[in-house]
């Protein structure tokens, strides 16, 4: 099998019992093309697997994803030539759902200015709590889910959802509270980001929504980058109407430094390391290891 580039060292050690392992990086590094007549699985972190790619592969069985998005695999190719496409979104839910806390509770702390260090630090901060605080959360999926957990059980946060494809029973089984997206933009002292990037989604969190948020709000984005305009929250931290916000993701990536989100203390940015954990790193590519393991057996 061939791994272009560097995954968890334990994925490695759970596929060398069972085949040729061959990595695109490291001493020895191999190209496709050195393996292309006889690989028969490849997991993939970011490089693209393309149509031709696979054509020129006869014995490929299984293209297993390390994360989620399908954007690096030729989805079509794969299903003409029976290759089997693995994902695996699970791995790291609760990572991003810690980060997107993170990021909250770095905000409401001024951690951002306190590492900034610049003028009577201490004095200049006045932080909030968490506890009895309401959260709203767009999109109530696998992340958003353990977001639920830590804010509600962890801090004591009334959690409100919105999420139009969640049958509102789920919601409350959850712990959360299911809301319009109005309702719970009027509520929400905090609002975090969880849904997926796609047409209907694009700016689903413009200036309207950031204003019909609570004067003091603050906002959290650990989806992607377009789904929160940056303009808008821009304007609505000059404002003075947002307290600040937490980003993990932007409409480029990495944020450009001259970007003027940067120069707003109460906006803490991360370059999309959600993910980054060590649990996440290695759930996601031993899962990748056991879905070609798998397949390969059957
Ligand atoms: P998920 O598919 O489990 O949940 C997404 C939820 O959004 C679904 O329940 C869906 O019904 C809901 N939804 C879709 N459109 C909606 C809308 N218009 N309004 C409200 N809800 C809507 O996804 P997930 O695994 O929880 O991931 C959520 C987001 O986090 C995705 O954008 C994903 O790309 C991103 N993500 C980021 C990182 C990171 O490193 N920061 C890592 C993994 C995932």
């Amino acid at each position: 099998m061939w791994i272009p580039r560097p995954v968890h060292e334990d994925a490695l050690a759970r596929l060398r019992p069972y085949a040729e392992v061959a990595t695109g990086y490291g001493p020895g590094a191999t190209s496709f093309d050195e393996v292309s007549d006889r690989v028969a699985a490849v997991l993939l972190r970011t490089v693209r697997v393309d149509g031709t790619m696979m054509r020129r592969a006869p014995r490929l069985r299984i293209v297993a994803r390390h994360g989620v998005g399908l954007d690096t695999v030729d989805v079509d190719t794969a299903k003409e030539l029976g290759i089997a496409v693995t994902t695996t979104p699970t791995a790291n839910s609760r990572s991003v759902a810690e980060h997107a806390v993170a990021l909250l509770l770095a905000v409401r702390r001024g951690i951002g200015v306190a590492v900034r260090n610049e003028g009577d630090t201490r004095t200049a901060i006045r932080g909030r709590e968490l506890s009895g605080a309401t959260l709203g959360l767009v999109g109530f999926g696998r992340i958003a889910r353990e977001v639920a957990t830590i804010a509600g059980h962890g801090f004591g946060m009334r959690v409100m959802a919105h999420d139009p494809m969640m049958p509102a029973a789920d919601i409350t089984a959850a712990g959360a509270e299911p809301a319009h997206l109005a309702t719970l933009l009027s509520r929400a002292d905090n609002l975090s980001l969880h849904v997926p990037l796609v047409e209907g989604t694009r700016h689903l969190i413009g200036l309207p929504e950031l204003l019909a948020l609570p004067e003091g709000a603050v906002v959290v984005n650990t989806s992607r980058g377009g789904i929160l305009d940056e303009s808008a929250l821009l304007d609505a931290v000059r404002r003075g109407h947002l307290a600040g916000a937490g980003l993990d993701v932007t409409a480029v990536e990495p944020l450009p430094d001259d970007h003027p989100l940067r120069d707003e203390p109460s906006v803490v940015i991360t370059p999309h390391t959600g993910a980054q954990t060590e649990e996440a790193l290695r759930r996601m590519a031993t899962e990748a290891a056991d879905h070609i393991l798998a397949h390969l057996a059957a």
